[in-house]
């Protein structure tokens, strides 16, 4: 009896230290995509999907990892609060937290074609005010990441004083990070790496910017509008 229950102390001790352990040493996780990896296509091909998510995106979760070590306060911290004084770690943690948070973005700001709705009548009249039109709007959102020299993304944000701003950073910065130029709340982004689109367009970002939006994920947008105003 005695025995059984020392084994059963130690086994329980045992499950302790490793999924502490684990979690301790893997803060963060790859998210699963929120559709098949084909889903995007012809738009966005299942190649390309397959290399950016699981390999690209999740090399930057296993560095941000990596960082846990030289930075153990980042292993409780949400992505937002890390971007928000990222000027306080090493490029490694811009780079990798950077790269997580704005693909985990970019999934979720997507859907199949056809199933993404349409910008809601509080988004679509802030459009209009600020930009004129839709299609005002996307010349210069799809201006900012074709001028975008190198890598990076471009952004629709809302800014502090509640207004939309189109900007664009430069490789995985975004605009929530403390040392980024405009800074806002993003509701939309497009990635204007070239792992994002190589093996379909090749060198024809716009191509690629000017068919992207029929995979806009526009009810995950007036989700993130409302909450942007809040
Ligand atoms: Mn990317």
């Amino acid at each position: 009896m005695k025995k059984s229950l020392a084994l059963l102390a130690l086994v329980l001790f045992w499950t302790f230290v490793v999924t502490t352990g684990a979690a301790l040493a893997q803060p963060f996780t790859l998210p699963a995509l929120p559709y098949a990896g084909d889903a995007l296509e012809p738009y966005i091909d299942k190649l390309t999907m397959e290399i950016h998510h699981g390999l690209h995106h999740q090399g930057y979760v296993n560095n941000l990892n990596a960082q846990v070590k030289t930075f153990p306060e980042l292993a409780g911290m949400s992505l937002e609060s890390m971007m928000a004084k990222i000027s306080t770690f090493n490029p490694a943690v811009r780079n990798n937290g950077g790269g997580h948070y704005n693909h985990d973005f970019f999934w979720k700001i997507m859907a199949p074609a056809g199933t993404g709705g349409s910008p809601s009548a509080e988004l679509s009249a802030a459009i209009n005010q600020t930009f004129g039109s839709l299609d005002e709007l996307k010349k210069r959102f799809n201006q900012a990441g074709a001028t975008r020299f190198g890598s990076g993304w471009a952004w629709l944000i809302v800014t502090a004083d509640k207004k939309l701003a189109v900007t664009s950073t430069a490789n995985q910065d975004n605009p929530l990070m403390d040392v980024t130029e405009v800074k806002g709340t993003p509701i939309l982004a497009v990635d204007v790496w070239e792992h994002a689109y190589y093996l379909s367009y090749q060198n024809r970002r716009p191509a690629y910017l000017d068919q992207w939006w029929q995979v806009v994920n526009w009810n995950e947008v007036n989700r993130r509008f409302a909450e942007a105003l809040r």
